[in-house]
């Protein structure tokens, strides 16, 4: 069977199209509040409105799979966030006919669901900061089963098929099955073709990839042992699962998100990895956490037995594995 044609990819695709449209729109029509009104700010609309609508496509389309998403509507209860509910639900309505705030409230809460055997997990901006910013950002929706994704779809409105920035769009969509690739579409389209990581493995050509954040990285003490190792060149800056796709792409080798010495208890959510894990690994890819070992999804929704993550090309896991080793033994 035609995996595209498998009712979970139907569902899966047209809801993070939609979604992408609905957040774009968010972005275009509310720019200059995200300046003013941290409280009401974009992407605290967008994020709802994603989420209300990839719930309502869910439901319709799965009515008994639950959904693990990153929001929650309790805040939105609150009499002071009328106005902001008014406009999730405006921005959400235009996909969504006929809604009303207790319907968004009601959809934004049906992704308060538990990890189960077959559940989808949702981040419906994954990189806040990179929406606010005019830069990347991504809707990120996979479906577990057993523990383990077996499908994903990354939405990237920003981000073209060579990795680059792309402020007008139309952007890209990835997928992936488990065990049937990694695939790339322009977002406006349905034109699949696989994705494969690059096949560089010499430290000269490696091309880093590393969060805006450089809090989310914490890779400053890998600068020296990179430059020791020939790995001079300065990282790309990116925000969200993008990367993820870029890696895939073939674009970059690899990324860290090491984890921090004041925090070291700090573990990644199952909705900022599993959509864009899958994507890596059907295109070839590797990823593990920083000790080498392998994702464990199954300790509710964060990766709670994963210290840190370490995404590659596959060519490069293990001496990237060592290099962290030796960093952290530097600063030990
Ligand atoms: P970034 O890839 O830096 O844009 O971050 C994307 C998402 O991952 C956001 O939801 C962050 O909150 C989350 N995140 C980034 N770095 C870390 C980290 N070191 N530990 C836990 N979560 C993180
Ligand atoms: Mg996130």
């Amino acid at each position: 069977m035609d995996l595209f044609k498998k009712p979970e990819a139907l569902f899966a695709l047209k809801a993070v199209r939609e979604a992408c449209v609905i957040a774009e729109r968010v972005a275009a029509e509310m720019a200059h509040d995200a300046q003013d009104k941290p409280d009401n700010s974009p992407v605290t609309v967008a994020d709802f409105a994603v989420q209300a609508l990839i719930s309502e496509r869910l439901e319709k389309a799965f009515p008994q799979d639950c959904l693990v998403g990153e929001e929650s509507a309790d805040e939105l209860r609150a009499p002071a966030r009328t106005a902001m509910l008014n406009q999730i639900t405006a921005f959400a309505g235009r996909a969504l006919a006929g809604l009303h705030n207790p319907e968004t409230l009601r959809l934004i809460d049906r992704g308060k669901g538990k990890p189960c055997k077959r559940f989808w997990t949702l981040d419906p901006i994954d990189g806040t900061k990179g929406f606010l910013r005019g830069e990347q950002y991504a809707v990120a929706l996979a479906l577990l089963e057993n523990g383990r994704p077996v499908f994903s779809v990354l939405g990237c409105p920003r981000l073209g098929a060579d990795g680059s920035f792309q402020k007008k769009g139309p952007g890209i969509i990835a997928a992936a099955f488990a065990g049937g690739g990694a695939w790339l579409s322009p977002l406006d389209q349905e034109k699949f073709t696989r994705l494969h990581v690059s096949a560089r493995s010499q430290v000269a050509d490696l091309h880093v990839l590393r969060s805006v954040e450089a809090s989310h990285a914490n890779a400053d003490h890998l600068a020296p042992v990179f430059a020791k190792h020939g790995i001079a060149a300065s990282p790309m800056l990116m925000d969200s699962q993008a990367k993820y796709a870029v890696v895939a792409m073939g674009v970059s080798d690899l990324f860290f998100y090491l984890v921090s010495r004041r925090n070291p208890a700090q573990r990644m959510k199952i909705w900022d990895v599993a959509p864009g894990a899958l994507v890596v690994e059907e295109a070839g890819g590797k990823i593990t956490d920083m000790q080498g070992g392998t994702l464990d999804y199954t300790c509710g929704d964060t990766l709670e037995k994963n210290p840190g993550l370490v995404i590659t090309n596959g060519l490069y896991h293990d001496k990237a594995l060592e290099i962290l080793r030796e960093a952290e033994k530097a600063r030990a």
